[in-house]
């Protein structure tokens, strides 16, 4: 066994900015050890979404109870969406215990309660390089009705401003290229620590 104990690394970004492709590519091509930590929320699935994939999916009460609980690393009521989201500390603690490298793909606000903790951590904000392209993908994506789309570009506006806050940025014009310079920055980690 393995006494090694692994590294977190945090992505934020707007809604859109195409975390969820990136990361997937990432996990699927990176020779680190890295794991994708499950949150949970009370958002619907939408389609193609699984349960305990995606996210956890729970019910306002359930939420609510593991929150009263501190099952909770963070969670938060994402600004703008009205669905609570949030990271449970036992995925998390258990990953790295294992030598895992744990990817958090949560909001900036969260981000900034995870960093009080786990003062370390590795900070990655991927963003699609403008608000029009930004407009353009949650378009593309045609999940979400005109109001929503609005909310969260006026959401992401505000997410942009705290850029400065995350030790890395990387643009996501191109999936494979936003990949590709994400698994540099985090090679560069292997042996800096
Ligand atoms: P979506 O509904 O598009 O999957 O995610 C909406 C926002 O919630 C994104 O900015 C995403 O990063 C954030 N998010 C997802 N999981 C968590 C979490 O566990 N905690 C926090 N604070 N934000 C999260």
């Amino acid at each position: 066994m393995s006494n090694s104990v692994g590294k977190l690394v945090i992505v934020s970004g707007p809604s859109g900015a195409g975390k969820t492709t990136v990361l997937g590519r990432l996990l699927e091509k990176s020779s680190l050890p890295l794991t994708l930590s499950v949150s949970a929320t009370t958002r619907p699935p939408r389609p193609g979404e699984k349960d305990g994939v995606a996210y956890h999916f729970l019910a306002d009460k359930e939420f609510q109870g593991r929150r009263a609980a501190g099952d909770f690393l963070e969670c938060m009521e994402v600004f703008g969406s009205g669905y609570w989201y949030g990271t449970l500390a036992e995925t998390v603690t258990t990953s790295l215990q294992d030598g895992k490298w744990v990817v958090l793909e949560i909001d900036v606000e969260g981000s900034a309660t995870v960093l009080q903790k786990y003062t370390d951590a590795i900070t990655i904000f991927l963003h699609p390089g403008s608000l029009n392209e930004l407009e353009r993908r949650l378009r593309g994506r045609g999940t979400e009705s005109e109001e929503k789309i609005c909310k969260r570009l006026e959401v992401a506006k505000r997410e942009l401003t705290f850029i400065d806050r995350y030790r890395h940025d990387v643009t996501n014009g191109d999936v494979e290229q936003a990949v590709e310079e994400l698994s540099k920055i985090l090679d560069s980690y292997q042996t800096n620590g």
